[in-house]
């Protein structure tokens, strides 16, 4: 054990915390000083697994993806905003459409809200993209149209956490920073055995340090072009060999320094002690059709312009139960020609399952404006030419698709 243990570290020289509090090291020997009460004692030495990252993502990892085509800010926080939480395959439709009708930040910044939003439908999670928006005006108000060169000022801007900056910062412009998603948090937290919970922030500020003292070494004679590859090699392995579940540790590159893979219990990492408890909703949508197939579509609220599930987005009025419904169904005074109630739908959010029971009521007539104080909100009728062009989220499309095909 002993012996292995040693094929891992390359020495132990000094390190000193620098004036963030976190740590700075000053040899290739990947020193860290315990300065968050890690689970590494103090003045352990990390393996240092860069340059297994920078050559493996050179010959195994993915390089063909349209936005690792290019160094432009633009394009690579664009990818990076799409890509969180959302899979690759997913993205790559988005990216482009997105990029022929915004090329670039200007053209974004000028675009209406309603236009980001209907691009962005059926993506999810539609905070990112109303950040999206802001974040392309701030950057021609404050920025000049350039986007900064540095993590720091990235990290300022609206919707770009510590973590996107770093990689904007890393693969536009080399600079010398870690990255910690979500993927590369699992990757690190089992090459280093790291057993502390992170979702206590002193932890996952340890976690960064270690993070910090893995990346090249600032004396690389190539830093220019190994920052870019560690850190989509970091990716790389989080999201096609270190999978949470079953991880391929024999094709792994980090297998013989990865201390959870020594112990046989890589699912043991990242530690969670605190579960999130999932919860599960209800919501009836009341799906008014007129005669000349318009379908009547408001917009969600969005208290504080971010919050709420859907919020801003155009959606069928929603009730928490039937009884609320049929309540505003009769209030609207509209005659009902038929109803017709289409099966619950599931839909799965982060923490939540959302079951929605859409109610179909076909009325009389060409659809005229409908009492706002019943339905809480302004709306409209929409006739199914426009429902590509609106901002809907994804459930909502398909049930207009559905009804479309009729
Ligand atoms: S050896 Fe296994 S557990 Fe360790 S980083 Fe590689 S895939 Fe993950």
């Amino acid at each position: 054990m002993k012996a292995r243990k040693r094929s891992f570290v390359r020495g132990i020289e000094s390190a000193t915390l620098g004036a963030s509090g976190f740590t700075s090291v000053d040899s290739k020997s990947c020193v860290v000083f315990n300065a968050f009460a890690c689970n590494f004692p103090l003045s352990s030495a990390l393996p240092f697994i860069a340059s297994e990252v920078v050559q493996w993502q050179a010959s195994h990892g993915r390089n063909h993806l349209p936005w690792q085509q290019t160094r432009d800010p633009y394009r690579v926080w664009l990818s990076e905003i799409m890509l969180q939480q959302t899979q690759v395959t997913t993205v790559l439709g988005y990216y482009e459409r997105f990029l022929q009708q915004f090329p670039d930040v200007a053209s974004l910044a000028a675009a209406p809200e309603d236009d980001v939003m209907a691009l962005w439908s059926g993506l999810g999670y539609y905070t990112r993209a109303r950040n999206l928006h802001k974040c392309a005006k701030a950057v021609v108000a404050e920025h000049g149209g350039h986007f900064p060169r540095s993590a720091q000022v990235l990290a300022t801007l609206p919707g770009i956490g510590r973590s996107t900056a770093a990689a904007i910062a890393s693969f536009c412009f080399a600079e010398r920073v870690a990255i910690l998603d979500a993927n590369v948090k699992r990757v690190l937290t089992r090459v280093l055995a790291y057993g502390e919970d992170l979702s206590s922030s002193r932890n996952e500020k340890s976690l960064w340090a270690m993070a910090e003292a893995l990346l090249p070494h600032q004396d690389h004679q190539d830093l220019h072009h190994a920052m870019p590859r560690y850190t989509q090699g970091l990716m790389d392995l989080g999201a096609t060999i270190c999978m949470p579940h079953n991880p391929s540790c024999l094709v792994c590159p980090l297998q013989e320094k990865c201390q959870a893979a020594q112990q046989g219990n890589p699912q043991n990492y990242p530690v969670k002690t605190r579960k999130t408890k999932r919860t599960s909703q209800a919501w009836w949508l009341l799906v008014l059709r007129s005669e000349t197939g318009q379908v009547w579509l408001q917009r969600r609220p969005s208290e504080g312009g971010t919050t709420g599930i859907w919020a801003g987005l155009f959606s069928p009025p929603v009730f928490a139960d039937v009884s609320s419904l049929e309540h505003a169904l009769q209030a609207l005074q509209v005659k009902v020609r038929e109803r017709a109630d289409w099966p619950a739908q599931l839909h799965v959010l982060t923490h939540r399952d959302l079951f929605l029971h859409p109610v179909i009521v076909d009325i009389a007539g060409a659809g005229k404006a409908l009492d706002a104080t019943v339905l809480a909100v302004e709306g409209g009728w929409q006739a199914a030419q426009n429902w590509p062009q609106l901002g809907v989220p994804a459930p909502v499309r398909k049930l207009l698709e559905a009804l479309a095909a009729e």
